[in-house]
């Protein structure tokens, strides 16, 4: 299994800084998306913040190392 898809199957959960509702996505989709739209508000978390790369990159690290 190649890492994009590996990176398709792992979910990450992104919590909402308006109403802390949760979404569901996998670090794939994290990776190839600049902000994440809540299911419950709508609000976007902005996913180019220096916490969200070091989050993202830490989650391919953690996948890169079962590879
Ligand atoms: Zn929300």
């Amino acid at each position: 299994m190649d890492i994009d898809s590996l990176l398709d199957t792992v979910k990450a959960k992104v919590a909402c800084g308006q109403c802390g509702a949760e979404s569901e996505r996998t670090v794939g989709w994290l990776k190839a998306n600049a902000a994440s739209d809540c299911a419950a508000c709508g609000a976007a978390t902005d996913l180019t913040t220096p916490e969200w790369k070091a989050r993202i990159q830490a989650y391919i690290d953690a996948c890169t190392g079962f590879a």
